[in-house]
């Protein structure tokens, strides 16, 4: 259903990644950073120039580096989908920045804070969101800081619990950032586990995974999570992830530890065993009964889903096995909706530029509902404060099946 996760070896020959750039310049209309500013040096050909500079500097220009163009990337592996050269675009740009020093920009280095000392920690998250929604309810001291307020989710925080059985055969990743915002997603996800068959379970000493960590090229932080998950979750038959980024960075495990001999292995085998919600749930779709629903609905493909994964139409096909709903297309699908880690805190302004046009495209058709599958797209959609719906897909479709 998805590419198959990246295995262990040698490290990468970085100059021989390069080189498959041809240079062909196919990839820039499906750059959302080059279609804004046109700008070549914000497209992936460009920015692969640059990377060539960080990976493989000539002799005295280390310093040189123009860094912009690779903090601006989303990271949304789109320009990948279309390159017919195989780019490993995503694997250059983790390494790229991970070689980078810490950014001067205040407000880069503010995010890359909260990246490291919140995020991952969900009581930490929600004690942040609180404040933030205080903020967005009071006097706003400054047009920056508003700005920052617009992208963070309007949700109403919860206590993060990770309720759920502690044994089965499918472990479920609970993620940071959706017990506290959207908490209906975990027992959707055992629900459906459940309905077709399975036994799920929650593992309880479960962390952050390490994706947000590797976004910012926080290296070190990232595989430090990374075994932290592998101990957690290793003895799991299989490992189900409902959400596109965290299951994207899971599966891309082989290419983190590749030069680590002690986690090389375990790291490649949990990532074998890993895998979306939505492509586990598709492959077993014909044992899910979903009742009926006579809405129009839009699924929005998550970039960790559609291009980090390869994953195409592994939701509209879950979404087709419901009797009466009508699923509707989207003009420019594939295109990022904005969020892209932490990217929209970081770009405020771009950022929500880059939402309202997504919500122009996704709602051109009238749906009535907006679905998908991570939960970075659906708090940053909902985040806009549209009349219209953003639901998780485990949520909409668990909503459809009997109790099990
Ligand atoms: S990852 Fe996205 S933003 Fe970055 S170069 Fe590729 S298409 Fe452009
Ligand atoms: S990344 Fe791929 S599509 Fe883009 S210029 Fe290079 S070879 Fe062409």
């Amino acid at each position: 259903m998805n590419a198959p996760p990246q295995h262990q070896g040698a490290a990468p020959d970085w100059d021989q990644l390069l080189r498959t750039c041809i240079h062909c310049g196919l990839c820039l209309n499906d750059c959302p950073t080059y279609r804004t500013t046109g700008d070549e040096a914000e497209s992936p050909r460009g920015r692969l120039m640059i990377l060539r500079e960080i990976l493989d500097p000539l002799p005295g220009m280390e310093d040189e580096v123009e860094r912009g163009p690779i903090d601006r990337c989303m990271g949304c592996r789109a320009c990948e989908s279309v390159c017919p050269s195989g780019v490993s675009y995503g694997r250059l740009l983790e390494e790229g920045r991970s070689r980078l020093d810490e950014p001067e920009e205040r407000n880069q280095r503010i995010v890359r804070l909260i990246s490291r000392y919140v995020l991952p920690h969900r009581r930490r998250l929600m004690l942040m969101a609180w404040l933030g929604r205080l903020a967005q309810l009071s006097r706003i001291p400054s047009a920056s800081f508003a700005r920052l307020l617009e992208t963070m989710p309007r949700r109403r925080p919860c206590w993060p619990r990770l309720s759920g059985p502690r044994h089965g055969k499918v472990a479920v990743l609970a993620g940071c950032v959706q017990p506290v915002f959207t908490p209906g997603v975990l027992p959707a996800t055992l629900k459906l586990i459940r309905a077709v068959g399975e036994q799920p379970f929650v593992p309880e000493h479960q962390g952050c995974c390490g994706a947000l960590a590797s976004h910012v090229g926080d290296r070190e932080r990232a595989r430090a999570m990374g075994r932290a998950f592998i101990e957690c979750f290793e003895p799991a038959e299989s490992i189900v992830i409902p959400s596109a980024g965290c299951s994207a960075h899971v599966r891309s495990f082989g290419e983190l530890f590749a030069d680590d001999p002690e986690y090389a292995g375990r790291a490649a085998a949990v990532a074998e065993r890993a895998q979306d919600l939505v492509v586990w749930l598709a492959e077993r779709a014909d044992r899910l009964q979903l009742r009926p629903d006579p809405r129009r609905v839009v699924f929005q493909r998550p970039c960790h889903l559609r291009h980090a994964q390869q994953v195409d139409g592994a939701a509209e096909g879950l979404l087709a096995r419901v009797g009466g709903v009508e699923v509707l297309q989207s003009p420019r699908a594939d295109l990022c909706c904005g969020s892209a880690g932490t990217w929209s805190m970081q770009y405020p302004e771009m950022a929500s530029r880059r939402r309202d046009e997504k919500l122009a495209d996704l709602l051109v058709h009238g749906p009535e509902l907006i679905l998908t599958a991570n939960p970075g797209c659906e708090l940053f959609l909902d985040g806009a404060g549209g009349e219209i719906e953003v639901q998780h897909l485990a949520e909409y479709l668990a909503g459809r099946i009997d109790e099990v």
